[in-house]
């Protein structure tokens, strides 16, 4: 059928009419999938691909690593060397076993011993179980806070973290980019009488470990100290990478732990244990806490300290994980007002974007603990 011009012409703007509305009509949409897709929501907690770096597998025992599949969470078992936990070796033989069941959903840390702090040998044999480990797979290395409050040496001097006996083991790492994850000092709590102590689950861990509640013992190393001789092996080897566990000990103060986190590049803090601390600074100074997750978000790396011990109950287990997990995921992503088991006050969920949450979730833990992934 032959148009008249005229018809052509109005056919022509109506179609290219239609066309540019519909091009609004998309654009339209596409800002409102962006705005819908810059948050998760609770719903995506197990979609999402997200890391623990701070968890203790201490039995041969899969419970908790199906729990983590389930959840969609990967693991870095840190072996560690309290009294109370089987002797290192066994945890590093519990570790590998689990890795090699899970490579895809599991990385461990070693440590070192301490034993015979005074003996001439006592470097060369923590450096040898250090290599023999990273042969066998142990992807970091973490040092435990008994350095600073429970080794003295032969003169009874305690024995700190700057202690030069450390610097042939610091400065291999730091030559091998292998990080050190840092648990020196304790929650300034530690230094407050039980009833003083800001977070519960604080009061709840000291009045369980008396020989940790620094409040008890005032002959011991201060918290300053513990947190200045950190300080100064950062400022010593500044090429180590550094992962301060529990957020370095600075739980109580993100102004505080901003500081080092600006003084130090090469420093990171896992959150094991302390989410609870910087939920309660949220209660009072929620932007501000806000503010701090947005500013540090390549520095901040989501862990929990969750553990497996002695006989478990794998159902009981596994819903205690998921639950903490999950409660931690909400705080994330959500702006919804929340309550604490460790404190009164309410607070409300970070809402962070995306981007944020994936940084704290994956790929921080990708970032600093080079070969956490290595089997993927
Ligand atoms: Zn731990």
């Amino acid at each position: 059928m032959k148009l008249y011009k005229p018809f052509l012409y109005l056919r022509l703007l109506v179609v290219s009419a239609l066309l540019l509305q519909c091009t609004s009509a998309n654009q339209r949409l596409s800002q409102t999938n962006a705005t819908e897709n810059a948050y998760y929501s609770i719903e995506d907690f197990a979609n999402v691909v997200k890391y623990d770096t701070h968890v203790h597998l201490n039995v041969d025992d899969t419970a908790f690593v199906t729990q983590a599949r389930a959840d969609n969470f990967r693991l870095l078992t840190v072996n560690v060397n309290p009294a109370y936990y089987p002797p290192i070796e066994e945890q590093r033989s519990i570790a590998m076993k689990l890795v090699d069941a899970y490579p895809n959903q599991l990385a461990y840390a070693t440590t070192f011993s301490l034993d015979n702090w005074d003996s001439d040998e006592w470097q060369q044999k923590a450096l040898n179980y250090l290599k023999e480990s990273f042969d066998k797979g142990a992807i970091a290395v973490k040092v435990w806070k008994n350095v600073g409050m429970e080794l003295k040496d032969k003169n009874g001097k305690f024995v700190m973290i700057d202690n030069p006996k450390f610097d042939p083991i610091i400065d291999y790492l730091a030559k091998k980019h292998i990080p050190l994850i840092g648990h020196l000092g304790e929650p300034k709590n530690a230094w407050m009488p039980l009833n003083q102590m800001t977070i519960k689950s604080n009061q709840n861990y000291f009045s369980k470990h008396p020989e940790y509640h620094m409040y008890l013992h005032p002959e011991y190393p201060s918290y300053e100290d513990q947190i200045s001789a950190r300080d100064r092996i950062l400022q010593k080897h500044p090429d180590l990478i550094f992962v301060g566990a529990h957020l370095g000990s600075l739980e109580w103060s993100i102004e505080e732990l901003a500081k080092r986190l600006d003084r130090f590049p090469n420093m990171a803090v896992d959150m094991a244990a302390r989410l609870s601390a910087l939920q309660y600074q949220a209660a009072t100074n929620w932007q501000g806490v806000r503010d701090f997750f947005i500013k540090y978000q390549d520095r901040l790396i989501y862990a929990t300290d969750l553990e497996a011990a002695g006989n478990i109950n794998a159902p009981e287990l596994q819903k205690r994980i998921h639950d903490s997990w999950l409660r931690d995921w909400n705080f994330f992503v959500s702006d919804l007002s929340m309550h604490s088991s460790s404190f009164d006050e309410a607070f409300k969920g970070l809402k962070l974007p995306k981007s944020v949450v994936n940084k704290i979730y994956r790929n921080n833990a990708e970032k600093w603990f080079k070969g956490i992934n290595k089997h993927r």
